[in-house]
């Protein structure tokens, strides 16, 4: 085995663990949530605990799903070349839930993803799942908000991309600052979003004016 060759078939991703870490079993990562359940005073083998590690590796599974998936691949495999239309696409509040990096807390928020094409468009549908598939990672909003318009922005080659990340950070509501009821909004703006005030107003018109379904 070379020194750059996975030692298990799922791969770290992007922002996981470096070339030579080897990634755990199931039964390695039961056996740490068992430590854990030990370590905060609980008794593992109790009854209602039993199951517990097994469940929350297969929590877990789907709380990281994002990294088993390449969002520009998503949207490479899908997009179609349309000539004429020129408008603003947008679409609104897609819910997701993330986890933030520092605590492994849930960030629940929703996203709002415009853009103007150039010739590119692609299903509405995916431009959801490439929100999913980095909200399924480890995150900080601001880099969750980064990474869905740049990917946008290097695939379909859009004459603009606009992201709004509106999210509650669950590490704020239960432990630190305890502040309920905070959201924090970050934004990316690209291309004509970014040049022209009255293209970034329309796109901010459509994001403020909604109420969450
Ligand atoms: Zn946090």
């Amino acid at each position: 085995m070379t020194a750059d060759e996975p030692l298990s078939g799922r791969s770290p991703g992007p922002v996981g663990a470096g070339p030579l870490t080897a990634v755990p079993s199931d039964a390695e990562a039961e056996d740490a949530f068992r430590r854990i359940l030990r370590w905060i005073g609980e008794d593992p083998d109790r009854d209602g605990l039993r199951d517990t590690p097994r469940r929350l590796v297969r929590s877990f599974r789907e709380y990281f799903s994002g990294y088993d998936e390449d969002p520009e691949d998503v949207l490479r495999k899908t997009f179609e070349e349309v000539e004429g239309y020129d408008e603003m696409i947008v679409l609104r509040g897609v819910a997701f839930e993330s986890h933030c990096e520092h605590h492994l807390a849930p960030i629940v928020g929703r996203a709002w993803v415009g853009y103007v094409p150039d010739r590119r468009v692609v299903g509405i549908s995916k431009l959801a799942r490439v929100v999913d598939i980095y909200a399924k990672r480890l995150q900080i909003q601001e880099r969750l908000t980064a990474q869905i318009a740049n990917t946008i922005e290097s695939v379909l080659r859009p004459r603009g991309v606009a992201v709004v990340v509106k999210a509650t950070h669950h590490c704020m509501v239960s432990r630190g600052v305890r502040k309920r009821g905070t959201d924090l909004v970050t934004s990316r703006m690209l291309g004509c979003f970014r040049a022209q005030p009255i293209t970034r107003q329309e796109f901010l018109a459509f994001v403020n004016s909604d109420t969450p379904a």
